[in-house]
């Protein structure tokens, strides 16, 4: 999971999980408060561990003719993947 690009300090999975829930919110490392800001391919990572799968899902894969059934179970997949996210993106020092 990401660390402190400056003091190597580890970022906590909750602290990751928010930031990306907020708009990828930058990240201020609680040791010496340097900013984190999310990288493009963590953003491609996020995608495709939240919305991609969702759809596919609810487009291709889904057994059921219930739209509130097929919703439901996408955003399941969508929550399931997010659970994931903080071990995947990856965050750049920001000044
Ligand atoms: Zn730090």
């Amino acid at each position: 999971m990401q660390k402190c690009e400056n003091c190597k300090s580890q970022f906590s999975w909750h602290k990751i999980y928010k930031s990306l829930w907020w708009g990828y919110k930058p990240i201020n490392c609680n040791e010496c408060g340097m900013a984190h800001k999310i990288t493009t391919s963590g953003r491609f990572v996020f995608v495709s561990l939240t919305i991609l799968p969702a759809m596919i899902f609810g487009n291709f894969l889904s057994p059921f003719n219930n739209f509130f059934a097929t919703f439901g179970i996408a955003l399941f997949i969508l929550l399931l993947g997010s659970l994931l996210l903080p071990f995947f993106v990856t965050f750049k020092k920001s000044l």
